[in-house]
């Protein structure tokens, strides 16, 4: 798993290319930034600006309103007491919800476990009495509001530095506009959107942009209804998930075997390690070969090659680590740039590798 960036800027979707609405999203972004930098957290900080013009055209505002709408209705029906209480609170802590970092909206939700608004199905849990009718409520809201085309654009175009799934690091997410059909070819194609919390446990997460991210189909599909309460990550909190060992092969010497070292359970949900066992030794075995038969190691040694690649005094003007690593292993030497090409965090661990064994 490679980490995201859960910045206060990627939290607000606009559906207006108007300077009005812009400069309202950049007002709403300027509180985010202020309460988390001043540690309070206090997102209500944003209810004043709710009922500005082109509000609407914000994602957190437009939420908001349709939530609140549908809570009050299900409130006015003979829901239970408890279910009443959790709703209010939902009320209370909407902001967070919907916009809240990550962490924070993380934390709220571990506060919420045993609350009416969580279901995971899990043994000797009881289903709380009316779950189903709140849960279509929100499932009814995220078809609505979240399956459609114009909700994608603006929520791909959050994260267009990312071109690879940020689950597995192994299939590219680039979403496809096309600008005219040939026949009855679909117009448009998206990756897939995860919710970190599956939004059939966690209904009232189901439009909170800190839950969303894009992966890949087979991510998305393998994760399904797993409950990531359990010791699972998202990639928005990681630093460290996991990291990939490499042996040569007893059987053959020019064959590295791959396994995994992580304390998480993503990459026992997602069978990375088998994937990338079975599917990507190849690729690894190419790169040693590339690298070792590269004429500059070939006269120099690996050893060589390695220590002028991590030394920067050789030439200090045009010398640049990464230009040298993409020469060699064909991908991106810094972490920040792992979400740009597949395979970016198996290679630099493989470099890794190869520099702890000289
Ligand atoms: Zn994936």
């Amino acid at each position: 798993m490679i980490s995201v960036e859960n910045s206060y800027d990627k939290r607000i979707l606009i559906n207006s290319k108007n300077e009005k609405a812009i400069c309202l999203k950049e007002k709403v972004e300027k509180i985010i930034k202020e309460v988390e930098e001043d540690g309070t957290f206090d997102y209500n900080q944003l209810y004043n600006l709710r009922r500005e013009p082109y509000s609407k055209n914000l994602s957190v505002f437009a939420y908001r309103e349709m939530i609140l709408i549908e809570i009050s209705k299900l409130k006015a029906t003979t829901i239970t007491k408890s279910l009443a209480k959790d709703l209010d609170d939902i009320e209370k802590h909407i902001f967070l919800i919907l916009i809240g970092r990550f962490d924070k909206m993380k934390e709220y939700v571990i506060k919420k476990r045993k609350s009416d608004l969580i279901f995971t199905g899990e043994k000797g849990e009881r289903k709380p009495k009316n779950f189903t009718v709140y849960k279509e409520i929100f499932e009814k809201l995220y078809k609505d509001k979240l399956s459609g085309h114009s909700f994608k654009v603006s929520f791909f175009d959050l994260f267009e530095e990312i071109n690879v799934c940020p689950y597995c690091n192994r299939n590219f997410i680039n979403p496809i506009y096309k600008s005219s059909k040939i026949n009855l070819d679909n117009l448009n194609q998206s990756p897939d959107i995860e919710h970190f919390f599956p939004k059939s446990m966690y209904p009232f997460l189901s439009l909170s942009i800190s839950n969303l991210l894009p992966s890949c189909a087979f991510c998305n599909k393998i994760k399904s209804n797993f409950n990531t309460m359990n010791r699972c990550i998202s990639p928005y909190e990681i630093t460290q998930d996991f990291k990939f060992k490499f042996e040569i092969d007893p059987k053959n010497i020019n064959k590295y075997n791959i396994s995994l070292e992580t304390q998480s359970n993503n990459s026992k949900i997602l069978n990375l390690e088998n994937l990338y066992k079975d599917t990507h030794s190849k690729y690894i075995n190419e790169i040693y070969i590339d690298v070792v038969s590269h004429p500059n190691v070939f006269t120099n040694s690996l050893e060589n090659m390695l220590n002028q690649m991590e030394s920067k005094t050789p030439d200090p003007v045009n010398f640049k680590i990464e230009e040298w690593y993409k020469s060699f292993f064909r991908n991106y030497y810094e972490e920040d740039d792992f979400n740009k090409h597949p395979l970016s965090k198996l290679t630099k661990d493989f470099y890794n590798h190869l520099k702890d064994k000289k």
